[in-house]
């Protein structure tokens, strides 16, 4: 049961609140393609990060499914729905332990399979600038990361999984202009060839996408290539 996914993903007519009456998302239907890059936009409260909520089966819909090919992700391991669906989170977990010991987590991942992955998405230069590479100490006591440096870490963390489906959920604080030229580099390499969801905050990241849906509410409002909208 999908050893190898093509990675199409659709929300099917899904509704959700998280307090009775409190409608978070509505009928909300939205196929993507293998491959494809979506970017959501929308107000806060809009919906935007329960989508992803749902997709890694943190709360359960009221009504509707979702669909990785042709299989419900209700009837899939939570394991192996983590390992296909690879998520980068607006609040990132740090382990009070090195750099790589928070990248591999439990992945199995070698260190030469975290140095391969930081190489092929331009990520080497952000460990490059720690006192101790990859041996830097992290969390309480140690190196504090600033929130774009949060994200490229777990961008590492995510590909050692090397996921068919990849969901950025951009942090809305601020991000220097040197962190943000990684982060970016980082996004168009391993996004390239994935099915991707990006929760856009940035101008940047919005022009990247196939498509861009447009939500209010919990609804999808528009939807179209960044040259129409
Ligand atoms: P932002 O752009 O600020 O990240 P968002 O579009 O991601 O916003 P969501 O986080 O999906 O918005 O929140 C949608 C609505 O659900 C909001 O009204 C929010 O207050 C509410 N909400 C989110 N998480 C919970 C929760 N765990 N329990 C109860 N309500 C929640
Ligand atoms: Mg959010």
């Amino acid at each position: 049961q999908l050893t190898a996914p093509a990675g199409r993903l659709s929300f099917n007519d899904l509704s959700f609140s998280y307090e009775p009456n409190q409608p978070v998302l509505v009928d909300f239907t939205l196929c993507i393609e293998p491959g494809e890059i979506i970017a959501v936009v929308g107000a806060t409260g809009s919906g935007k990060s329960t989508l992803i909520n749902l997709l890694l089966r943190f709360y359960e819909p009221q009504r509707g499914t979702i669909k990785i090919d042709d299989v419900d992700i209700a009837e899939l391991r939570v394991r192996q729905l983590r390992r296909i669906v690879g998520v980068i989170l607006q609040d990132v977990f740090i382990l009070k332990d090195t750099l790589l010991a928070n990248i591999v987590m439990d992945t199995g991942c070698s260190r030469e399979d975290v140095e391969a992955v930081l190489e092929q998405t331009g990520m080497t230069r952000f460990v490059a600038k720690l006192p101790a590479g990859l041996d830097t100490m992290l969390g309480e006591g140690g190196r504090d990361l600033s929130t774009g440096e949060k994200q490229l870490l777990s961008f590492a963390r995510v590909l050692c999984r090397d996921p068919a489906i990849l969901v950025l959920d951009e942090a809305t604080a601020s991000i220097d202009s040197e962190t943000e030229s990684i982060l970016e580099e980082a996004i168009a390499r391993s996004f390239e060839g994935r099915t991707s969801i990006i929760i856009a905050h940035r101008l940047s990241t919005v022009r990247r996408a196939d498509r861009i849906v447009v939500m209010e509410n919990g609804r999808i409002i528009e939807q179209g290539s960044p040259e129409i909208l």
